[in-house]
Protein backbone atom coordinates (compact mmCIF):
# COMPACT_ATOMS: atom_id res chain seq x y z
CA UNK A 1 0.00 0.00 0.00
CA UNK A 2 1.47 3.16 -1.26
CA UNK A 3 1.81 6.23 1.30
CA UNK A 4 1.43 10.14 0.10
CA UNK A 5 4.72 10.26 -0.49
CA UNK A 6 4.86 7.35 -2.81
CA UNK A 7 2.65 9.03 -4.75
CA UNK A 8 4.34 12.39 -5.07
CA UNK A 9 4.36 13.53 -8.83
CA UNK A 10 7.10 16.81 -8.95
CA UNK A 11 5.60 19.89 -10.25
CA UNK A 12 1.98 18.63 -9.32
CA UNK A 13 0.08 21.77 -7.67
CA UNK A 14 -3.34 21.51 -4.91
CA UNK A 15 -3.10 25.10 -3.84
CA UNK A 16 -2.27 27.81 -6.42
CA UNK A 17 -1.39 31.26 -4.16
CA UNK A 18 -2.00 34.54 -5.97
CA UNK A 19 0.77 36.82 -7.35
CA UNK A 20 1.32 38.76 -3.61
CA UNK A 21 0.53 42.53 -3.84
CA UNK A 22 2.48 43.74 -0.26
CA UNK A 23 6.20 44.16 -0.73
CA UNK A 24 8.42 41.77 0.31
CA UNK A 25 9.47 41.24 3.80
CA UNK A 26 13.42 41.43 4.31
CA UNK A 27 15.01 37.76 3.77
CA UNK A 28 15.90 35.70 6.63
CA UNK A 29 19.23 35.58 8.06
CA UNK A 30 20.70 32.66 6.42
CA UNK A 31 21.19 30.97 9.54
CA UNK A 32 17.25 30.25 9.24
CA UNK A 33 16.91 29.63 5.59
CA UNK A 34 16.38 25.88 4.64
CA UNK A 35 19.31 24.48 1.88
CA UNK A 36 16.46 23.27 -0.33
CA UNK A 37 12.37 22.94 -0.73
CA UNK A 38 10.50 21.60 1.97
CA UNK A 39 9.98 17.33 1.48
CA UNK A 40 6.70 17.66 0.82
CA UNK A 41 4.27 15.72 -1.39
CA UNK A 42 3.05 17.27 -4.80
CA UNK A 43 -0.45 16.48 -5.53
CA UNK A 44 -3.32 17.52 -6.36
CA UNK A 45 -6.53 18.57 -4.13
CA UNK A 46 -8.66 15.71 -6.23
CA UNK A 47 -4.68 12.85 -5.42
CA UNK A 48 -5.16 13.84 -1.50
CA UNK A 49 -9.00 13.51 -1.32
CA UNK A 50 -9.11 10.28 -3.19
CA UNK A 51 -5.93 9.16 -1.18
CA UNK A 52 -7.30 9.72 2.38
CA UNK A 53 -11.29 8.57 1.38
CA UNK A 54 -9.57 5.15 0.18
CA UNK A 55 -7.94 4.90 3.53
CA UNK A 56 -10.85 6.09 5.47
CA UNK A 57 -12.19 2.77 3.48
CA UNK A 58 -9.73 0.40 5.37
CA UNK A 59 -10.74 1.51 8.47
CA UNK A 60 -13.64 -0.75 10.49
CA UNK A 61 -16.11 1.17 12.77
CA UNK A 62 -18.90 1.44 14.60
CA UNK A 63 -20.39 3.22 11.50
CA UNK A 64 -19.00 0.93 9.16
CA UNK A 65 -20.40 -2.42 10.43
CA UNK A 66 -21.52 -4.72 13.58
CA UNK A 67 -18.65 -4.15 16.33
CA UNK A 68 -19.51 -7.01 19.08
CA UNK A 69 -15.96 -6.17 20.95
CA UNK A 70 -16.65 -8.09 24.33
CA UNK A 71 -16.28 -5.89 27.40
CA UNK A 72 -15.40 -2.50 25.12
CA UNK A 73 -19.28 -1.64 24.47
CA UNK A 74 -18.85 -0.64 20.86
CA UNK A 75 -22.35 0.99 20.42
CA UNK A 76 -23.42 3.49 18.00
CA UNK A 77 -23.19 7.35 19.03
CA UNK A 78 -25.96 9.07 18.45
CA UNK A 79 -24.74 11.72 16.06
CA UNK A 80 -26.44 14.52 18.18
CA UNK A 81 -23.59 14.15 20.38
CA UNK A 82 -21.19 15.28 17.81
CA UNK A 83 -23.75 18.41 17.23
CA UNK A 84 -23.37 19.17 20.92
CA UNK A 85 -19.50 18.70 21.38
CA UNK A 86 -18.81 21.04 18.34
CA UNK A 87 -21.03 23.85 20.00
CA UNK A 88 -18.02 26.88 19.93
CA UNK A 89 -19.22 27.74 23.54
CA UNK A 90 -17.73 24.01 24.76
CA UNK A 91 -15.25 23.10 21.77
CA UNK A 92 -13.57 26.29 21.57
CA UNK A 93 -13.05 26.68 25.78
CA UNK A 94 -9.83 26.99 26.41
CA UNK A 95 -8.35 25.71 30.12
CA UNK A 96 -6.74 28.96 30.89
CA UNK A 97 -10.49 31.14 30.73
CA UNK A 98 -11.43 32.70 34.27
CA UNK A 99 -13.60 30.48 36.12
CA UNK A 100 -15.98 33.96 36.53
CA UNK A 101 -14.25 37.03 37.10
CA UNK A 102 -15.88 40.78 37.30
CA UNK A 103 -18.89 39.47 35.65
CA UNK A 104 -16.68 37.07 32.89
CA UNK A 105 -19.25 33.97 32.17
CA UNK A 106 -17.42 32.53 29.99
CA UNK A 107 -16.89 28.89 31.82
CA UNK A 108 -19.91 29.02 33.55
CA UNK A 109 -21.88 27.07 30.97
CA UNK A 110 -19.10 23.86 30.95
CA UNK A 111 -19.08 23.88 34.44
CA UNK A 112 -22.78 23.25 34.66
CA UNK A 113 -22.18 20.04 32.63
CA UNK A 114 -19.59 19.26 34.72
CA UNK A 115 -21.70 19.74 38.42
CA UNK A 116 -24.75 18.30 37.04
CA UNK A 117 -23.15 15.14 35.17
CA UNK A 118 -21.59 14.28 38.63
CA UNK A 119 -25.12 15.08 40.09
CA UNK A 120 -26.59 12.38 37.09
CA UNK A 121 -23.71 9.91 37.71
CA UNK A 122 -24.37 9.44 41.77
CA UNK A 123 -27.99 9.57 40.85
CA UNK A 124 -27.48 6.66 38.31
CA UNK A 125 -24.45 4.49 40.86
CA UNK A 126 -25.98 5.66 44.33
CA UNK A 127 -22.63 7.51 45.33
CA UNK A 128 -21.89 10.48 47.04
CA UNK A 129 -19.19 12.15 45.12
CA UNK A 130 -17.98 11.49 41.46
CA UNK A 131 -14.43 13.10 40.50
CA UNK A 132 -14.45 13.49 36.61
CA UNK A 133 -10.66 14.02 36.54
CA UNK A 134 -9.84 10.53 35.38
CA UNK A 135 -8.86 10.29 31.54
CA UNK A 136 -9.51 6.34 31.19
CA UNK A 137 -11.06 3.61 33.16
CA UNK A 138 -7.12 2.17 34.37
CA UNK A 139 -6.86 5.77 35.16
CA UNK A 140 -10.18 5.99 37.43
CA UNK A 141 -9.00 2.38 39.02
CA UNK A 142 -5.61 3.83 40.20
CA UNK A 143 -7.53 6.83 40.88
CA UNK A 144 -9.50 4.92 43.24
CA UNK A 145 -6.80 2.85 44.92
CA UNK A 146 -4.75 5.96 45.75
CA UNK A 147 -8.40 7.13 47.44
CA UNK A 148 -8.35 4.08 49.03
CA UNK A 149 -4.77 4.15 50.30
CA UNK A 150 -5.00 7.49 51.76
CA UNK A 151 -8.34 6.42 53.66
CA UNK A 152 -6.09 3.65 55.53
CA UNK A 153 -3.22 6.28 55.84
CA UNK A 154 -5.84 8.74 57.69
CA UNK A 155 -6.97 5.48 59.87
CA UNK A 156 -3.47 5.02 60.63
CA UNK A 157 -4.33 0.98 59.29
CA UNK A 158 -1.45 -0.74 57.60
CA UNK A 159 -2.89 -2.83 55.05
CA UNK A 160 -1.13 -4.02 52.04
CA UNK A 161 -3.16 -6.51 49.96
CA UNK A 162 -5.78 -6.29 46.95
CA UNK A 163 -7.76 -8.99 46.10
CA UNK A 164 -9.25 -9.36 42.81
CA UNK A 165 -11.09 -11.98 40.89
CA UNK A 166 -8.84 -14.05 38.14
CA UNK A 167 -11.61 -13.39 35.81
CA UNK A 168 -10.98 -9.36 36.32
CA UNK A 169 -9.83 -7.02 33.67
CA UNK A 170 -5.67 -6.99 33.71
CA UNK A 171 -5.93 -3.23 34.23
CA UNK A 172 -7.32 -4.16 37.70
CA UNK A 173 -4.05 -5.62 39.30
CA UNK A 174 -1.95 -3.40 37.50
CA UNK A 175 -3.74 -0.36 38.76
CA UNK A 176 -3.25 -2.14 42.49
CA UNK A 177 0.57 -2.15 41.96
CA UNK A 178 0.90 1.06 40.64
CA UNK A 179 -0.65 2.01 43.73
CA UNK A 180 1.55 0.30 46.00
CA UNK A 181 -0.34 -2.96 46.66
CA UNK A 182 0.16 -6.86 46.21
CA UNK A 183 -2.32 -8.73 44.87
CA UNK A 184 -4.26 -12.01 45.35
CA UNK A 185 -6.11 -13.90 43.06
CA UNK A 186 -10.23 -14.80 44.38
CA UNK A 187 -11.03 -18.10 42.17
CA UNK A 188 -13.65 -18.17 40.60
CA UNK A 189 -16.47 -21.10 40.92
CA UNK A 190 -16.80 -22.98 37.86
CA UNK A 191 -20.28 -23.93 38.29
CA UNK A 192 -21.59 -20.33 38.84
CA UNK A 193 -19.23 -17.97 36.80
CA UNK A 194 -18.96 -15.93 40.07
CA UNK A 195 -16.25 -15.13 42.58
CA UNK A 196 -16.38 -18.06 45.30
CA UNK A 197 -17.68 -16.19 48.66
CA UNK A 198 -16.23 -19.23 51.06
CA UNK A 199 -12.52 -18.75 49.16
CA UNK A 200 -12.91 -15.23 49.63
CA UNK A 201 -13.79 -15.20 53.27
CA UNK A 202 -10.49 -17.59 53.68
CA UNK A 203 -8.86 -14.85 51.97
CA UNK A 204 -9.91 -11.33 53.61
CA UNK A 205 -7.64 -10.54 56.43
CA UNK A 206 -6.37 -7.35 58.54
CA UNK A 207 -3.78 -7.40 55.92
CA UNK A 208 -6.87 -6.69 52.84
CA UNK A 209 -6.71 -3.35 52.01
CA UNK A 210 -9.55 -3.82 49.19
CA UNK A 211 -11.58 -5.92 47.28
CA UNK A 212 -12.04 -5.13 43.39
CA UNK A 213 -15.20 -6.33 41.99
CA UNK A 214 -16.76 -6.40 38.55
CA UNK A 215 -20.01 -6.91 38.01
CA UNK A 216 -21.52 -8.39 35.94
CA UNK A 217 -18.35 -9.93 35.82
CA UNK A 218 -16.26 -10.54 32.76
CA UNK A 219 -18.18 -14.06 31.80
CA UNK A 220 -21.09 -11.63 31.67
CA UNK A 221 -22.47 -13.15 34.59
CA UNK A 222 -24.14 -10.80 37.33
CA UNK A 223 -22.78 -11.21 40.57
CA UNK A 224 -25.47 -11.40 43.46
CA UNK A 225 -23.42 -11.75 46.53
CA UNK A 226 -22.34 -8.77 46.29
CA UNK A 227 -23.86 -7.67 49.49
CA UNK A 228 -21.64 -10.65 50.79
CA UNK A 229 -18.74 -9.56 49.65
CA UNK A 230 -19.11 -6.24 50.98
CA UNK A 231 -20.14 -7.38 54.77
CA UNK A 232 -17.34 -9.89 54.65
CA UNK A 233 -14.69 -6.83 53.51
CA UNK A 234 -16.36 -4.17 56.14
CA UNK A 235 -15.44 -6.75 58.59
CA UNK A 236 -11.83 -5.87 58.51
CA UNK A 237 -12.34 -2.68 57.21
CA UNK A 238 -11.55 -3.60 53.77
CA UNK A 239 -12.62 -1.32 51.05
CA UNK A 240 -14.59 -2.59 48.16
CA UNK A 241 -13.80 -0.89 44.59
CA UNK A 242 -16.65 -1.54 41.86
CA UNK A 243 -14.79 -1.68 38.57
CA UNK A 244 -18.31 -0.17 36.38
CA UNK A 245 -16.41 0.26 33.18
CA UNK A 246 -19.18 -1.94 31.66
CA UNK A 247 -22.87 -0.11 32.91
CA UNK A 248 -24.12 -1.31 30.21
CA UNK A 249 -26.71 -3.59 31.41
CA UNK A 250 -27.31 -2.48 34.95
CA UNK A 251 -28.44 1.15 34.36
CA UNK A 252 -31.78 1.94 36.44
CA UNK A 253 -31.50 -1.55 37.98
CA UNK A 254 -28.72 -2.25 39.92
CA UNK A 255 -26.95 0.75 42.04
CA UNK A 256 -23.14 -0.33 43.12
CA UNK A 257 -23.95 2.22 46.12
CA UNK A 258 -27.26 0.61 47.59
CA UNK A 259 -25.38 -2.56 47.99
CA UNK A 260 -22.61 -0.91 50.19
CA UNK A 261 -19.55 -0.77 47.77
CA UNK A 262 -17.40 2.38 48.94
CA UNK A 263 -15.84 3.22 45.13
CA UNK A 264 -16.08 3.03 41.69
CA UNK A 265 -15.27 3.95 38.49
CA UNK A 266 -17.60 3.94 35.26
CA UNK A 267 -15.94 4.38 31.74
CA UNK A 268 -17.90 6.98 30.24
CA UNK A 269 -16.55 6.54 26.98
CA UNK A 270 -18.08 2.78 26.86
CA UNK A 271 -21.62 3.01 28.55
CA UNK A 272 -22.25 7.26 27.66
CA UNK A 273 -21.58 7.00 23.91
CA UNK A 274 -18.16 8.46 22.93
CA UNK A 275 -16.53 7.21 19.63
CA UNK A 276 -13.39 5.33 21.17
CA UNK A 277 -10.91 2.53 20.55
CA UNK A 278 -7.35 2.53 20.13
CA UNK A 279 -6.82 3.94 22.87
CA UNK A 280 -8.99 7.05 23.49
CA UNK A 281 -10.68 9.29 23.90
CA UNK A 282 -11.78 8.59 27.42
CA UNK A 283 -13.08 9.34 31.04
CA UNK A 284 -13.25 7.06 34.26
CA UNK A 285 -14.87 9.25 36.65
CA UNK A 286 -14.27 7.94 40.13
CA UNK A 287 -17.75 7.45 42.63
CA UNK A 288 -17.09 7.32 46.10
CA UNK A 289 -19.08 7.21 49.43
CA UNK A 290 -19.15 10.09 51.94
CA UNK A 291 -16.25 8.69 53.75
CA UNK A 292 -13.93 9.19 51.14
CA UNK A 293 -15.22 12.40 50.08
CA UNK A 294 -12.39 14.33 51.40
CA UNK A 295 -9.31 12.47 49.65
CA UNK A 296 -11.11 13.10 46.08
CA UNK A 297 -8.46 14.75 43.57
CA UNK A 298 -8.57 18.33 43.10
CA UNK A 299 -10.76 20.51 42.24
CA UNK A 300 -14.01 19.73 42.88
CA UNK A 301 -16.60 21.34 41.25
CA UNK A 302 -18.95 23.66 43.57
CA UNK A 303 -22.34 25.48 43.26
CA UNK A 304 -21.83 28.79 44.90
CA UNK A 305 -25.37 30.43 46.81
CA UNK A 306 -25.91 33.10 43.70
CA UNK A 307 -26.14 29.77 41.44
CA UNK A 308 -22.74 30.54 39.68
CA UNK A 309 -19.72 27.47 39.63
CA UNK A 310 -16.39 27.51 40.50
CA UNK A 311 -13.68 24.90 41.22
CA UNK A 312 -12.47 24.29 44.72
CA UNK A 313 -8.35 24.01 44.41
CA UNK A 314 -8.82 24.21 48.78
CA UNK A 315 -9.28 20.57 49.56
CA UNK A 316 -6.02 20.05 52.48
CA UNK A 317 -6.88 16.14 52.24
CA UNK A 318 -6.68 15.52 49.04
CA UNK A 319 -4.70 12.71 46.97
CA UNK A 320 -4.02 15.80 44.52
CA UNK A 321 -3.88 16.12 40.74
CA UNK A 322 -4.75 13.55 38.82
CA UNK A 323 -4.76 15.36 35.52
CA UNK A 324 -4.89 19.00 35.72
CA UNK A 325 -7.40 20.07 33.31
CA UNK A 326 -10.62 18.61 32.04
CA UNK A 327 -8.85 17.84 29.23
CA UNK A 328 -11.57 15.11 28.77
CA UNK A 329 -14.24 17.62 28.74
CA UNK A 330 -15.48 16.41 25.37
CA UNK A 331 -16.01 13.27 26.43
CA UNK A 332 -18.06 14.42 29.56
CA UNK A 333 -20.02 16.68 27.70
CA UNK A 334 -20.97 13.86 25.45
CA UNK A 335 -21.94 11.39 28.17
CA UNK A 336 -23.78 14.65 29.69
CA UNK A 337 -25.68 15.04 26.23
CA UNK A 338 -26.59 11.37 25.86
CA UNK A 339 -28.39 11.09 29.86
CA UNK A 340 -29.89 14.14 28.89
CA UNK A 341 -30.95 12.90 25.66
CA UNK A 342 -31.98 9.18 26.61
CA UNK A 343 -33.86 9.84 29.87
CA UNK A 344 -34.61 7.94 32.95
CA UNK A 345 -36.58 5.86 30.82
CA UNK A 346 -34.63 6.00 27.76
CA UNK A 347 -31.62 4.61 29.98
CA UNK A 348 -33.39 1.80 31.54
CA UNK A 349 -34.21 0.25 28.50
CA UNK A 350 -31.01 0.25 26.65
CA UNK A 351 -30.25 -2.35 29.42
CA UNK A 352 -32.97 -3.82 28.87
CA UNK A 353 -32.03 -4.59 25.11
CA UNK A 354 -28.39 -4.79 25.36
CA UNK A 355 -29.39 -7.76 27.79
CA UNK A 356 -31.94 -9.08 25.70
CA UNK A 357 -29.41 -8.93 22.53
CA UNK A 358 -26.89 -10.71 24.42
CA UNK A 359 -29.02 -13.36 25.74
CA UNK A 360 -30.51 -13.88 22.16
CA UNK A 361 -27.57 -14.44 20.61
CA UNK A 362 -26.26 -16.53 23.42
CA UNK A 363 -28.86 -18.84 22.57
CA UNK A 364 -28.50 -19.10 19.12
CA UNK A 365 -24.38 -19.35 19.23
CA UNK A 366 -24.54 -22.34 21.84
CA UNK A 367 -26.03 -24.62 19.77
CA UNK A 368 -22.57 -25.13 17.67
CA UNK A 369 -20.38 -23.29 20.45
CA UNK A 370 -19.21 -24.59 23.48
CA UNK A 371 -20.89 -22.00 26.53
CA UNK A 372 -18.49 -23.01 29.44
CA UNK A 373 -21.04 -21.12 32.02
CA UNK A 374 -24.66 -22.03 30.62
CA UNK A 375 -26.95 -18.74 32.47
CA UNK A 376 -28.79 -16.01 31.94
CA UNK A 377 -26.12 -13.39 30.58
CA UNK A 378 -26.22 -10.11 31.13
CA UNK A 379 -24.88 -7.54 28.77
CA UNK A 380 -22.30 -9.84 27.19
CA UNK A 381 -21.49 -13.63 26.89
CA UNK A 382 -18.60 -15.76 27.16
CA UNK A 383 -18.20 -18.89 24.39
CA UNK A 384 -15.30 -21.26 23.56
CA UNK A 385 -13.70 -22.43 20.34
CA UNK A 386 -13.03 -26.34 22.33
CA UNK A 387 -15.86 -27.77 20.03
CA UNK A 388 -13.64 -26.13 16.94
CA UNK A 389 -10.13 -26.97 18.29
CA UNK A 390 -10.48 -30.97 17.73
CA UNK A 391 -10.47 -29.71 13.99
CA UNK A 392 -7.53 -27.59 14.37
CA UNK A 393 -9.55 -24.44 14.40
CA UNK A 394 -9.05 -21.55 17.02
CA UNK A 395 -10.58 -18.58 18.79
CA UNK A 396 -8.16 -16.55 16.88
CA UNK A 397 -9.07 -18.43 13.32
CA UNK A 398 -12.84 -17.46 13.78
CA UNK A 399 -11.83 -14.20 14.92
CA UNK A 400 -10.39 -13.35 11.45
CA UNK A 401 -12.67 -15.57 9.03
CA UNK A 402 -15.41 -12.73 10.42
CA UNK A 403 -13.58 -10.28 8.77
CA UNK A 404 -14.19 -12.24 5.58
CA UNK A 405 -18.11 -11.87 6.31
CA UNK A 406 -17.84 -7.88 7.14
CA UNK A 407 -17.95 -8.54 10.99
CA UNK A 408 -15.59 -6.91 13.58
CA UNK A 409 -14.24 -9.58 15.31
CA UNK A 410 -15.00 -10.19 19.42
CA UNK A 411 -12.70 -9.83 21.81
CA UNK A 412 -10.46 -13.15 21.86
CA UNK A 413 -8.37 -14.83 24.50
CA UNK A 414 -10.06 -12.74 27.58
CA UNK A 415 -11.19 -14.06 29.84
CA UNK A 416 -8.29 -15.63 30.75
CA UNK A 417 -9.97 -18.35 32.75
CA UNK A 418 -11.65 -19.71 30.04
CA UNK A 419 -9.60 -21.48 26.92
CA UNK A 420 -10.20 -20.41 23.18
CA UNK A 421 -12.44 -17.38 24.78
CA UNK A 422 -14.58 -15.58 22.96
CA UNK A 423 -16.22 -12.26 24.42
CA UNK A 424 -19.31 -11.03 22.49
CA UNK A 425 -21.36 -8.01 23.39
CA UNK A 426 -23.82 -6.87 20.72
CA UNK A 427 -24.63 -3.91 22.83
CA UNK A 428 -28.56 -2.38 22.59
CA UNK A 429 -28.34 -0.37 19.34
CA UNK A 430 -27.93 -3.68 17.15
CA UNK A 431 -31.31 -4.48 15.18
CA UNK A 432 -32.38 -8.56 15.27
CA UNK A 433 -31.21 -8.24 11.36
CA UNK A 434 -28.00 -7.38 12.34
CA UNK A 435 -27.99 -10.44 14.86
CA UNK A 436 -29.43 -12.88 13.01
CA UNK A 437 -26.52 -11.69 9.74
CA UNK A 438 -24.17 -12.14 12.68
CA UNK A 439 -24.60 -15.77 14.03
CA UNK A 440 -26.02 -16.97 10.61
CA UNK A 441 -22.07 -15.83 9.80
CA UNK A 442 -20.50 -17.50 13.06
CA UNK A 443 -22.87 -20.87 12.26
CA UNK A 444 -21.33 -20.95 8.87
CA UNK A 445 -18.10 -20.70 10.35
CA UNK A 446 -18.54 -23.73 13.25
CA UNK A 447 -19.76 -25.65 9.40
CA UNK A 448 -16.17 -25.06 8.07
CA UNK A 449 -14.60 -26.00 10.75
CA UNK A 450 -16.01 -29.30 10.93
CA UNK A 451 -16.02 -29.61 7.07
CA UNK A 452 -13.12 -27.30 5.89
CA UNK A 453 -10.86 -26.35 8.41
CA UNK A 454 -7.88 -25.27 6.15
CA UNK A 455 -9.48 -22.21 4.42
CA UNK A 456 -10.12 -20.69 7.72
CA UNK A 457 -5.99 -20.55 8.40
CA UNK A 458 -6.05 -18.58 5.44
CA UNK A 459 -8.46 -16.07 6.48
CA UNK A 460 -9.12 -13.59 5.93
CA UNK A 461 -8.57 -12.71 2.48
CA UNK A 462 -10.46 -9.80 1.80
CA UNK A 463 -8.51 -7.12 4.14
CA UNK A 464 -5.67 -4.96 3.29
CA UNK A 465 -3.19 -7.08 5.60
CA UNK A 466 -4.40 -10.70 6.39
CA UNK A 467 -2.52 -11.98 8.91
CA UNK A 468 0.17 -10.22 10.54
CA UNK A 469 3.25 -12.11 12.08
CA UNK A 470 2.27 -11.52 15.65
CA UNK A 471 5.41 -12.39 17.18
CA UNK A 472 7.30 -10.34 14.55
CA UNK A 473 5.23 -7.58 15.14
CA UNK A 474 6.15 -7.51 18.58
CA UNK A 475 9.59 -8.36 18.53
CA UNK A 476 10.69 -6.49 15.54
CA UNK A 477 9.91 -2.70 15.40
CA UNK A 478 11.42 -1.99 12.28
CA UNK A 479 8.17 -2.12 10.05
CA UNK A 480 9.44 -2.25 7.06
CA UNK A 481 8.36 -5.66 6.63
CA UNK A 482 4.36 -4.72 6.43
CA UNK A 483 4.33 -3.57 2.86
C1 LIG B 1 -12.34 -1.33 29.43
C2 LIG B 1 -12.23 -1.86 30.79
C3 LIG B 1 -11.30 -1.32 31.70
C4 LIG B 1 -10.26 -0.28 31.32
O1 LIG B 1 -10.78 0.90 30.79
P1 LIG B 1 -9.85 1.84 29.87
O2 LIG B 1 -10.68 3.05 29.62
O3 LIG B 1 -9.55 1.07 28.63
O4 LIG B 1 -8.62 2.15 30.64
C5 LIG B 1 -11.30 -1.82 32.98
N1 LIG B 1 -12.15 -2.80 33.36
C6 LIG B 1 -13.05 -3.33 32.51
C7 LIG B 1 -13.98 -4.42 32.99
C8 LIG B 1 -13.13 -2.89 31.19
O5 LIG B 1 -14.00 -3.43 30.34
Amino acid sequence: MAVIFDKSISGRQGVRFPTSDVPEPAPLGEAYRRDGDAPLCELTELDVMRHFIELSHKNFSIDSGFYPLGSCTMKYNPKLLETVANMPGFANLHPFLPQLRRGCMLTQGALHVLYELEHQLCAIAGMDAFTLQPLAGAHGELTGLMLIAAYHRSKGNDKKEVLIPDEAHGTNPSSAAIAGFTTRSIPTDPETGMLNVDALATMVNDQTAAIMLTNPNTLGIFNSDVDKVVEIAHRFDAQVYYDGANLNAILGKFRPGDAGIDVMHINLHKTFATPHGGGGPGAGPVGVQEHLVPFLPTSRIEKRDDSTYQLNYDCPESIGYIAPFYGNFGVLLRAYAYIMSMGREGLIEASENAVLNANYLMNILKTKYDLPYDRTCMHEFVISAKNQVKHGVHAIDIAKALMDYGFHPPTVYFPLIVKEAMMIEPTETESKETLDAFAEAMLAIADRAEQEPGTLHAAPSSTCVNRPDELKAAKDMDFAHLD
